[in-house]
């Protein structure tokens, strides 16, 4: 017969900091913060080389390299590592790489003429933007309300308008 040990009362005194298992926790957290610094930087200057690139007579002449927030990738969500720019009036630029990087996608996200949500657009280069520009300007920066129901972006409405406020 076998006995069988349970560990019922495991001391509650948290390692020494010289300790191995001390440094292993410093070398991990170290280890992600620097990933997560990299991620950010690397999606920031994605933004910037791709405005420079594809909307060099427009979004690259306004937009400064410092206006972009970026954000690391969130792998358990589903999200690549992306960067924001805010251009005033609650509108917003956000990049993002798919598909192994290899894919630039930025959307402009501007209010709904309803007042409770924002529409995403994503842009196809300049002449597309310049199109989407001269809409907007006839509305003062808001997207027509199109769909039948309410706006169902309530929760990021309440997100970008703590940023825009
Ligand atoms: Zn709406």
């Amino acid at each position: 017969m076998t006995e069988t040990r349970t560990l019922t009362t495991v001391p509650a005194v948290a390692p020494d900091a010289d300790s191995p298992i001390a440094q292993l926790f410093d070398i991990a957290r170290e280890a992600v913060t620097e990933r997560e610094e990299e991620q950010r930087e690397d999606a920031r200057l994605a933004a910037v080389d791709h405005l420079w690139r594809s909307y060099p007579d427009t979004l690259a002449k306004v937009v400064e390299e410092d206006m972009w927030n970026s954000q690391s990738a969130l792998p358990g969500a589903g999200l690549e590592a992306c960067a924001v720019a805010y251009l005033g009036g609650c509108l917003w630029l956000h990049h993002t790489r798919r598909n192994d990087q290899e894919h630039h996608v930025l959307t402009l996200i501007a209010p709904c003429t309803c007042g409770s949500g924002y529409v995403d657009t994503a842009l196809d280069g300049e002449p597309d933007l310049m199109q989407l520009l001269t809409e907007l300007r006839a509305t003062s920066g808001r997207f027509p309300h199109t769909n039948d129901g309410d706006c169902d972006s309530q929760q990021r409405l309440r997100d970008w308008d703590a940023l825009c406020s």
